[in-house]
């Protein structure tokens, strides 16, 4: 923005949004509130990291004096400023960077809001987030920022009270370079001025600040700034990694699941210490997250939310990685190809998975929790990765037939264990949810035959099958697709089965072609089922179409979707089947016998979730519920 601008007071309108923020805001809990402090913190130090660059990459730029944040407090006016020696801001960047939302965290935290969450429970949620700046205005009802980019001589004031406007003007005294936010405490925040609460929310929040936090007017620093990543693992406590990832994470009290400290010398050196938060907030209807990894070049920050440091699927860690071998000068278009980066990105990713295989192996409860969390994450690697697919799919889990409780705990590696040696595919079937998995009548051979089946219950379960094609040499297989290859039956029991029923009544052909032309195109095909043991009849999938559950899932995506012609199977053993077969014998008996196979395919539809042509159905349902009314009681025609 080059725009004309006078010196005078002008006057300026937030965005929406940051109207919708503010309001959020200014009502927000009580217990929340240190977090304004702790984003105002980061802001300063965010100033301080990028002056500190500058200073490294810009000649003229040097001597930059002391990079510092104070914090000065007055109890008696109720002021609390917090300044720092950053790199200030111009106008047109008080106009863009404090009237707008552009990349921020708040801005994902609103997008999350508008979709998910509505009114009152955001509230408490509010801790959760980075707000960034405008969390000001959970302690403040008049705000004023005063500032000076070491780009320019000249000093700028900006100005709220946090209802929709905002004003700047010019500052004729000179201003140091750098940042001056002061806050007219709320009358119910006046407690912020006190240094024991400032103290108490920087030790809690800020602690691991790369720069000097001091206190005034004693100017006692209230930091401890050392950097724990280049430290030996074995001196840094819990706590003060837990302070870490919250720092990190801008997540108040939370605590992470799991850590990872790495330090490599060769070939490349760096240190890394990566966290994984508790929840997944993409899980719960929040917009995809942004990379949370940091990248420092001896000790100096370079770049926060690294996107080149690991691939996409691991977004959701937190973290930073310093090395030694980085240039200072490294810039966001270089770091792509950048060697230093891709190897540091190759032995980065292979100590996740040792810690990741580590976990599952002597944290089970802890990896269960993670999977619950983050197992979808895992999953989309398995799509993407090539490279990794194998290790990620040890990692992955899924529900299954051979469990009484709900957990999606059960691996490939442990389905591959218990399969009878002469079982030659991994069978898995995809449904909403357990329940209408359990009810689908292509599991009844799998639980005649105790055949273990992994129950699919995620969305991406099954592009991950489908992309992965096959595990350790076994072909995984959709239980409702057209080629099974079962294992033989031990002999005994098929000969048994052999010798009683499996051999279908005479007549029963006679019954599939009544269905075939009751059905039509409606169907590809209608044979004998081998796979069915109670249930009359159920719908396969041709071989080389999709599964059932994958059909729906692209049909939701797109409404226009052809339906995929299915094979509809008729179980010769099952009681109805039986009586039609006998009733095929007469040929009175086809008209009724093709209603019949045309509601038994309406029934597999349904079973499946999906609804038929309603009207269709309902009509032939009750002219069913006539005919057996008629037999219990005929009607005398006078
Ligand atoms: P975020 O820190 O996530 O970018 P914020 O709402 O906290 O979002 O801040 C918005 C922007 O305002 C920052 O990106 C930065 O450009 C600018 N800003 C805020 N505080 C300062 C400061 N003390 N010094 C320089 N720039 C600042
Ligand atoms: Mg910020």
């Amino acid at each position: 923005m080059t725009t004309e601008h006078t010196h005078d007071k002008q006057e300026f309108t937030f965005q929406a949004e940051i109207k919708q923020l503010l309001h959020l805001l200014s009502h927000s809990l009580y217990q929340s509130r240190e977090i304004a402090l702790r984003e105002l913190i980061s802001n300063a130090s965010d100033a301080l990291d990028k002056m500190r660059f500058v200073s490294l990459t810009d000649e003229s730029q040097r001597d930059c004096g002391l990079l510092e944040i104070t914090i000065e407090p007055d109890d008696a006016t109720h002021l609390l400023a917090i300044r720092d020696t950053g790199v200030g801001m111009t106008r047109d960047e008080l106009v863009t960077n404090l009237g707008t939302i552009a990349h921020s965290g708040s801005g994902e935290f609103l997008k999350g809001l508008s979709t998910e969450q509505k009114s009152k429970a955001e509230l408490s949620l509010i801790g959760q987030f980075g707000v960034g700046f405008y969390s000001a205005f959970m302690i403040a009802d008049q705000v004023r920022v005063r500032t000076r980019s070491y780009r320019e001589e000249h000093g700028w004031e900006w100005s709220s009270d946090g209802t929709g406007r905002f004003t700047i003007e010019s500052v004729e005294s000179p201003l140091p370079r750098g940042t001056e936010i002061i806050l007219h405490l709320k009358d119910d925040a006046h407690d912020f001025a006190k240094p024991y609460r400032i103290k108490d929310a920087v030790k809690r929040y800020s602690s691991f600040v790369p720069h000097p936090i001091k206190l005034l007017p004693e100017a006692e620093v209230l930091n401890d700034q050392k950097p724990i990543w280049v430290e030996p693992k074995r001196q840094v406590t819990d706590e003060q990694y837990e302070r870490f990832y919250q720092h990190l994470s801008h997540h108040g009290d939370e605590k992470p699941l799991w850590r990872l400290h790495v330090s490599v010398d060769s070939p490349i050196q760096f240190h890394a210490v990566l966290f994984c938060p508790p929840t997944n907030l993409e899980r719960m209807g929040f917009p995809r997250v942004e990379h949370g990894v940091s990248l420092c070049a001896k000790r100096i920050l370079v770049q926060h939310d690294c996107r080149e440091l690991l691939p996409d699927y691991l977004r959701f860690l937190f973290g930073l990685v310093d090395s030694e071998d980085l240039p200072l000068n490294v810039s966001r278009e270089t770091l792509q190809d950048n060697t230093v980066i891709r190897r540091i990105r190759g032995s980065l990713l292979k100590s996740i998975f040792d810690r990741l295989e580590q976990l599952a192996k002597d944290e089970p409860e802890a990896f269960q929790t993670f999977t619950d969390q983050f197992g979808m994450m895992l999953k989309e690697g398995v799509i993407v990765d090539f490279a990794q697919r194998e290790r990620l799919a040890k990692l992955i889990r899924f529900g299954s037939s051979h469990k009484a409780d709900d957990k999606l705990d059960v691996s490939l590696d442990d389905y591959v264990a218990r399969m009878p040696e002469n079982q030659k595919r991994i069978y898995f079937l995809g449904g909403p949810d357990l329940a209408a998995i359990e009810k689908n009548p292509n599991l009844e051979v799998f639980r005649k035959r105790k055949l273990e089946v992994l129950y699919l219950t995620e969305p991406i379960d099954e592009f991950v099958m489908n992309s992965l094609g096959q595990y350790g040499g076994k072909r995984l297989t959709s239980i409702d697709s057209d080629d099974l290859e079962l294992p033989e039956a031990p002999a005994e029991e098929g000969k048994a089965e052999d010798a009683e029923a499996s051999k279908a009544e005479p007549g029963f052909e006679r019954v599939l072609t009544l269905f075939r032309e009751a059905l039509g195109s409606r169907v590809r095909e209608v044979r004998e089922s081998h796979r069915l043991t109670d249930s009359p009849c159920c719908l396969v999938n041709a071989d080389g179409t999709l599964s059932t559950q994958m059909q729906r899932i692209l049909k939701m995506a797109n409404r226009d979707m052809p339906e995929a012609e299915r094979i509809l199977e008729i179980n010769p053993k099952a009681p109805l089947i039986r009586r039609l077969t006998r009733l095929s014998a007469n040929t009175d008996h086809d008209a009724f016998i093709k209603e019949c196979g045309l509601q038994l395919w309406s029934n597999a539809l349904i079973l499946e979730g999906v609804t038929p042509d309603a009207r269709e159905l309902t009509s032939r349902i009750e002219s069913f519920m006539d005919e057996a009314a008629e037999k219990r009681s005929p009607l005398i025609v006078m």
